[in-house]
Formats: C-alpha cells, sequence, structure tokens
C-alpha cells in the first residue's frame, strides 16, 4: 500500500541530533480515565522530534520494513505540487493540523485508491468531511493526545495578554526600563470573567488549570457538563455564545472549525464583547473573520489578541495578524510540543495498526467512516448535507 505522508519542514539548522532535555514525563492515562495511545510498538524515541520531514511521524522505517510505499513530502499547495501528484494511488495520507494539507473536494475526487486520512493530532477541518463521507473515505485523529498541551498554552496566553508581556519583554529586550509603559496595560487575571466556547477536552482542561486562579468561570458548549463538573468547578453554564460574551473579560475558543462555527468571531460577534476584552483562539483561524478581529485591535475593542492558529496554514507573510496591536500569535505549535508529538505518533502507529490488522478503530479516534460522521466526529462536528 501506499502512504502519503506530510510533516512541517525541518529546522532551519538541521534536524536535531541533541535535546534540551533528556527525557520527557511518561504520561498513561487521560483525566477521565482514557489511556494515551497504546500501540504494538514504537520505532522512535519519546522527546525525538517526530512532526519534521526527517522525523516522518516516527513511522516510516516500520511501514517500509512491511514492505509498504512511504512517500514523504512538505510540498502540499498547488495542482502541481508533490502532493497532488502521489495523491492520485496514495491508499492514506497523514497529515497534521500545524502544516496542513489541505484535502478540498477536488482533492478527494482524484484519490480514487484513498481509504483512510490520518490527522496526525487533533482537528480534522483540513479535510473536507462531505467529501471524505461522499467517497467512503476514513478519517481519524488521536483525540486527547495534544489536548492538555494546547490547554497549558492557553493559561499562558491568556496570563501573556493580561498581564501585557509581549511589550514588557520588548522593553527589556531593547535595553530599557520605563516600567509605566509597561504598566499602563498591566491587570491581574484573579477576580475575572474567563469563559470559553467549548468544554471539550482542551476547553475542560483550561476550567480545571485556572480554578486556582481564584477567577470567575463561564462556559458555552452545545453539550452541557454534568451537575458534578460544574459544582466541583464552579462553573457558569451560559445556553448561548450571545448570552456569556457580554461577561467576560477574556474569552477562549476550543471549538472545532466546522459549519457551525466558520467564521463566528466577526465584527457582530466582537461588537457584544466587553470593551477591551481578551481573546484567545488555539482552535482555528477559519473561526474569526481575521480583518474584523485586527480593525477591533486597533480601535481597542480587543484588548489583545492570542493564540497560534491561522488561515490558511502556513500564513502569507502580509497576514494582519502578524503585526497587529497587543498580539501574542506565534506559528501553530501549541499541540506539537515534543511530548505531544511523542503521544499523537504513537497514536498514528495504533491507528494504522488497526488499519493493516483489520481490527476496529478507537471510537474516540474515528471523526468521518463509513459515509457518515462517527466517534468524536459524530460528537463534535457538523457537516455540510
Ligand atoms: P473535543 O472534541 O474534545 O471538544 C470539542 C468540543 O467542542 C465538544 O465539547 C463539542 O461539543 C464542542 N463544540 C462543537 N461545536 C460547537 C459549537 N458550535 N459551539 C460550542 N461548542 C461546540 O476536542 P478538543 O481536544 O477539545 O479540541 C478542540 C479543537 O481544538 C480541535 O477540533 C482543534 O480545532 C483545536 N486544536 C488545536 C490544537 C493546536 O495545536 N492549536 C491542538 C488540538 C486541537
Amino acid at each position: 500500500m501506499k502512504f502519503l505522508l506530510v510533516p512541517y519542514p525541518d529546522p532551519v539548522s538541521g534536524h536535531p541530533t541533541k535535546y534540551v532535555r533528556d527525557s520527557i514525563p511518561e504520561i498513561k492515562s487521560y483525566p477521565g480515565g482514557a489511556t494515551t495511545p497504546t500501540p504494538k510498538a514504537i520505532s522512535f524515541k519519546p522527546g525525538e522530534l517526530l512532526g519534521d520531514e526527517t522525523g516522518a511521524f516516527g513511522i516510516k522505517s516500520w511501514l517500509e520494513s512491511l514492505g509498504h510505499q512511504v512517500v514523504v513530502t512538505t510540498d502540499k499547495e498547488g495542482p502541481n505540487s508533490v502532493f497532488e501528484k502521489e495523491l492520485v494511488d496514495a491508499d492514506v495520507v497523514l497529515s497534521q493540523p500545524f502544516y496542513p494539507a489541505y484535502m478540498t473536494a477536488q482533492r478527494f475526487a482524484i484519490a480514487k485508491k484513498l481509504k483512510l486520512c490520518v490527522t496526525v493530532g487533533i482537528g480534522s477541518d483540513h479535510y473536507d468531511l462531505d467529501a471524505a463521507n461522499e467517497h467512503a473515505v476514513t478519517v481519524a485523529e488521536v483525540s486527547y493526545s495534544n489536548s492538555r498541551s494546547v490547554a497549558e498554552h492557553i493559561v499562558m496566553t491568556a496570563l501573556i495578554l493580561v498581564r501585557n508581556f509581549v511589550a514588557s519583554h520588548e522593553v527589556a529586550k531593547a535595553g530599557g526600563w520605563n516600567i509605566a509603559d509597561c504598566a499602563e496595560r498591566s491587570y491581574d487575571l484573579e477576580g475575572m470573567h474567563f469563559g470559553t466556547i467549548a468544554a471539550g477536552r482542551i476547553g475542560l482542561d483550561v476550567l480545571r488549570k485556572l480554578k486556582p486562579f481564584d477567577l470567575h468561570l463561564h462556559y458555552y458548549d452545545k453539550h452541557r457538563l454534568t451537575p458534578k463538573l460544574e459544582e466541583e468547578l464552579g462553573l457558569i453554564y451560559h445556553a448561548s455564545v450571545d448570552e456569556m460574551l457580554p461577561f467576560l473579560d477574556v474569552l477562549n475558543i476550543s471549538c472545532p472549525l466546522h459549519p457551525e462555527t466558520q467564521g463566528m468571531v466577526n465584527a457582530k460577534f466582537i461588537a457584544k464583547c466587553k470593551r477591551g476584552v481578551f481573546i484567545v483562539n488555539t482552535a482555528r483561524g477559519g473561526l474569526c473573520d481575521e480583518n474584523a478581529v485586527a480593525e477591533a485591535c486597533k480601535t481597542g475593542q480587543i484588548g489583545g489578541y492570542g493564540g497560534d492558529v491561522w488561515y490558511p496554514q502556513p500564513a502569507p507573510k502580509d497576514h494582519p495578524w502578524r503585526t497587529m496591536p497587543y498580539n501574542a500569535m506565534v506559528p501553530h505549535i501549541s499541540g506539537t510540543s515534543l511530548s505531544a508529538q511523542a503521544r499523537y505518533c504513537a497514536g498514528t502507529r495504533e491507528i494504522l495498526e488497526d488499519f493493516l490488522e483489520g481490527r476496529p478503530y478507537r471510537k474516540e479516534y474515528l471523526i468521518a467512516h463509513k459515509g457518515r460522521l462517527a466517534g468524536a466526529g459524530a460528537y463534535a462536528y457538523t457537516t455540510r448535507q
């Protein structure tokens, strides 16, 4: 069989031969009891860079040892790309959201042998799910593998924005000492109203992590949490996003990108927020109208915007979020720490073992299967049809 892998390019200084740390902690289960991935074996050392071209998700040598053809490419855009040329007879496509191989309906149509698309990570919006269903291609992702990595990044970004870290760091780097310039936009998180759109694996973990900061914690999710969890964390539930927005000093967005949520954060949405709201989005760039966000950062309606997700990816050099005021943007990295990579590459191996050996996939790894949304996909996504 032919496996087509789209990792991100190697570091500019080359694939690392040495790492900052000699090992990473071993994590065996997630909150709620689900286990971390359980492949029969792995062919990499946890803590190594696996998401780049040389790392090839830690599965290349294993697949080749089984006699399969493995094509690895970072050339993914347009009809003349290596990806699109190799796609025509590929059986399996593997791509990470950080550097997505966008599988449009047109690409599904030319991929006549395609059976499985794996999201090496979480968030399968770069695969057109209607088209996957039309062609009965299975879409699977490694649920939970990097959810808690992203939750850490969200907490960090909320603090960075509220405390005015970025501008203060620039002052220090430039040799300055003007405390007043740093302090005039700096607040404490304590006592603020924090709300999350979606309290799934990431959103709920953020709420848990923020509990000790003594905030007011709000959420909206189309699936309400249990009364026990709401009580344990002291959560304020809202029946809609619109109902929640006027309360918030800090808004977090952690829902998938699908027809219900595409372009949700537009000028009308932003106008419903308190002036100076801080917004953290590590979910997907396509959830926002990028110009409306940039404009609101200029007028002060948004006090600061941070996260790691853009559209498209890689983001163009002139993307307004690179230069808009009070941003704490980074490239799409929150879910691809070396710690996260070890888990999502082990989970990818588990999915491929199940595929090759004809076993059912873990239900929570499925997004689309046998022509319809399934598992985690049926719970969190919608399709156009
Ligand atoms: P999850 O499936 O556990 O949670 C998703 C939640 O979104 C569910 O509770 C679902 O009910 C809710 N939801 C769906 N549509 C909604 C809507 N219209 N309004 C409100 N809630 C809605 O997934 P997760 O692990 O929490 O990940 C969430 C998303 O975060 C992913 O789909 C992906 O887009 C993004 N993500 C980003 C990174 C990164 O590196 N930045 C990594 C992992 C995931």
